[in-house]
């Protein structure tokens, strides 16, 4: 939480800081003290280095720009909520669930849609159009065929990602492609790597930022999480996060901004505004947003749901 990092550095860390180097660290006692977490993700300041036994010491922590608790990752800059096509079925309502709870992070989010092999292109056609219509465009893949994993992979490039999604719906199989890719797990450092489909060296950076692995202790006690380091810079979370969307943090007022929809529309009135500064767009009068809409329903149903929450909180 924010007091937690109150007291953390402020600005980006230097890029020129991204030496290269794998280091085994501890963290400084006082930041232990101020109970300030060091989360996987986290751009830090690492001193007293010892440069042949590659080991320092974590001193301060830089302010995070955003911060996901499950899996605990700072610094997440995107988020690839992944549904599939079939088995299970796309069912409107659990997609909007997650959408909305992706949304009200406030990160960038791609939607993607897996297992396209098991559904025909009538199908295809009509959720595309359904889909454009709740403002999204999606990116359709089967990790099966390895259809469309390089459109993911250059849409993942340069940015730190966490797949989200429900069960079963290809979220690690996705990561394990991906990671295949990579052969993360078993190269040595300045391997050369040719990816088939990019027909190019896909990563530059072939090692995995991992924690707690090489202490060899606590690594089955706490939820595990590793970054799986892409060409550019960026990274890929190997956990999947949120398989259950609690929309906790989510209040009556805030959630009409996780609706592209209303976005949309109250972008689309201005300068014309609600004429309630509270409106919660339910036909209150002169209010802007319609609701000519296919979701405003799921809408609805949320309000309710924050709102039964909210009276018992
Ligand atoms: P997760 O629960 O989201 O991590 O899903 P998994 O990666 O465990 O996959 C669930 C099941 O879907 C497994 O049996 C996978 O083999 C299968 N699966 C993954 N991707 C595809 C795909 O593109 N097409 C089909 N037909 N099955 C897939
Ligand atoms: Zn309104």
């Amino acid at each position: 939480d924010d007091s937690e990092l109150s007291g953390s550095l402020e600005g980006e860390s230097p890029e020129s800081s991204r030496l290269g180097v794998e280091l085994l660290c501890v963290v400084k006692a006082v930041l232990k003290k101020i109970k300030r977490r060091v989360l996987v993700g986290d751009k830090v300041v690492v001193g007293s280095i010892d440069w042949v036994d590659r080991r320092g010491m974590i001193e301060n922590v830089f302010q995070r720009s955003s911060e996901i608790l499950d899996p605990p990752v700072a610094n997440v800059d995107h988020l690839l909520v992944l549904f599939s096509m079939d088995q299970p079925k796309l069912e409107p309502f659990t997609l909007t669930r997650f959408l909305v709870e992706a949304e009200s992070t406030g990160i960038p989010l791609t939607l993607g849609l897996n297992k396209l092999e098991l559904v025909d292109e009538e199908t295809l056609v009509s959720w595309k159009s359904r889909l454009r219509s709740w403002g999204y465009d999606p990116v359709f893949c089967s990790v099966q065929t390895r259809t469309g994993l390089d459109s993911l992979a250059y849409i993942l490039r340069d940015q730190t990602t966490v797949i989200v999604g429900p069960s079963g719906v290809g979220k690690s199989s996705l990561i394990n492609a991906l990671r295949n890719k990579n052969h993360a797990a078993d190269v040595v450092d300045g391997d050369n790597w040719f990816d088939p489909i990019l027909g190019s060296k896909w990563f530059e950076d072939q090692r995995v930022a991992e924690v707690s692995t090489r202490s060899g202790r606590g690594k089955h006690t706490t939820r595990h999480v590793s970054l799986l380091p892409l060409s550019g810079g960026g990274y890929l979370a190997d956990t999947p996060g949120f398989n259950q969307p609690s929309l906790m943090k989510i209040t009556k007022q805030s959630l009409a901004q996780a609706f592209p929809e209303i976005r949309i529309m109250l972008l689309a009135s201005e300068p014309a505004k609600c004429s309630f500064n509270d409106c919660l767009h339910l036909g209150e009068p002169g209010c802007v947003v319609k609701g000519d809409w296919e979701r405003y329903q799921y809408y609805f149903q949320l309000l309710d749901e924050i709102r039964i929450r909210e009276e018992f909180q």
